[in-house]
């Protein structure tokens, strides 16, 4: 058999090689970034050269980068800054990640929940009418969405925000590396990265804040990321986060071009008689939703994988077990949800790949229709 294909960036990228290389020079040298010896100091500069990488990514300046596990302890810190802030409701876009959607109904506020078009965006009217009928609130509205890529409006969101005196929070967990990010250009009071998504390693990740934005202490202890996070800094982690950063940006016009080949495979696949979701929307290159009527998600994924191909049914995040994609539901589009499926490349993504993944899946799903006509 061929080569496995590795379709599901989404849900993490493969490591690039050189985050694999940051994090092993980091490794073997020794040093503590508090320690103010030759070794803390090496420590200490790596993490700071680091923070101005990962700020440069989205076009922001190192000391707004707090370092810290990964995208959902960006939303965490973010959601519950704002609440410390004081501010009196949550307004969350209704195809947030979990980890936004959970951290708001644990903070004890009321949460208003934003709805999207059956292209999955945000419907900017509906958050002028609500923002204007009510106390100041905290907005979360993702830059891109995890399962279908659609890219949200987020600078037109931070006016109104803005206007009304609320803090914008942007999950770019996903967009970080895929798109161009300017944080001033977006008007995002925070944003949250995750280094896995960008082809650094696991459990590193990173909140952006503006100039507006006060982030509260999480952790009590030894005062690390000035006191809002305390813990010895993970400081290979952060060197592969950066190297994975510097990356991107490098290969942005690449992943971009990916966009034809990802079209490509959509024909193919819609000839076959599936639907794209978020078609109408901008959307990430690299993404594809797909819902097949008839042709269960499980089933597509179970097919890819025996021939080699990875792809996923719905989140990743919460996959594992079988529930239809709460973002197709929100778009209000249910019947497509058991039967969706996302394909997401990356940065060692070929065009072989995406032509090898539609062979694929179009001869399983002709099998399957010759099955089911034998057996009518
Ligand atoms: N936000 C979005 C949009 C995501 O897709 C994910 C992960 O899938 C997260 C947040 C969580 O990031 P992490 O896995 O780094 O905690």
């Amino acid at each position: 058999m061929s080569q496995p294909i590795y379709l599901d960036y989404n849900a993490t990228a493969r490591v690039r090689p050189e985050a694999i290389d940051a994090v092993a020079r980091a490794l073997t040298s020794v040093g503590n970034p508090s320690s103010v010896h030759a070794a803390g100091r090496a420590a200490r500069n790596l993490v700071e050269t680091a923070r101005a990488d990962v700020a440069a990514l989205v076009g922001a300046r190192a000391p707004a980068v707090t370092f810290l596990s990964g995208g959902t302890e960006a939303d965490a810190l973010a959601i519950d800054s704002g609440v410390a802030d004081g501010v009196a409701r949550l307004i969350i876009g209704a195809t947030e990640h979990e980890a936004v959607r959970e951290t708001a109904a644990a903070s004890g506020l009321p949460v208003e929940v934003w709805p999207v078009d059956a292209d999955g965006l945000a419907d900017l009217e509906w958050l002028a009418a609500t923002l204007a009928d009510g106390p100041r609130a905290l907005v979360a509205l993702m830059l891109a969405n995890n399962e279908t890529g659609v890219i949200q409006p987020v600078a037109e969101a931070a006016a109104l925000v803005r206007a009304a005196g609320g803090w914008l929070h942007v999950d770019a967990v996903q967009a970080a590396g895929k798109i161009d990010i300017d944080i001033d250009a977006l008007g995002a009071d925070t944003l949250a990265l995750s280094a896995h998504k960008v082809g650094g390693p696991q459990g590193v990740g990173a909140l952006v804040a503006g100039p507006r934005a006060r982030l509260t202490r999480q952790l009590h202890g030894g005062g690390q990321e000035r006191g809002v996070r305390s813990g010895t800094e993970n400081v290979a982690g952060i060197a592969g986060f950066a190297a994975a950063a510097r990356a991107s940006s490098r290969d942005l016009p690449a992943l971009t071009a990916q966009s034809a080949w990802r079209d490509e495979l959509a024909e193919r696949m819609q000839a076959a008689g599936a639907i794209v979701l978020g078609a109408a929307a901008p959307r990430l290159p690299q993404t594809l939703c797909v819902s097949t009527p008839d042709y269960a998600s499980d089933l597509q994924v179970m097919n890819l994988d025996l021939a080699g191909v990875m792809i996923s049914a719905g989140a990743a995040c919460t996959s594992g077990k079988v529930k239809p994609s709460r973002v197709i539901e929100a778009m209000g589009q249910a019947d497509l949800a058991l039967t969706a499926v996302r394909i997401s490349g990356g940065w060692a993504t070929t065009e072989q790949d995406w032509i090898h993944c539609g062979d694929v899946w179009l001869e399983a799903h002709a099998r399957l229709a010759d099955r089911r006509r034998r057996v009518a």
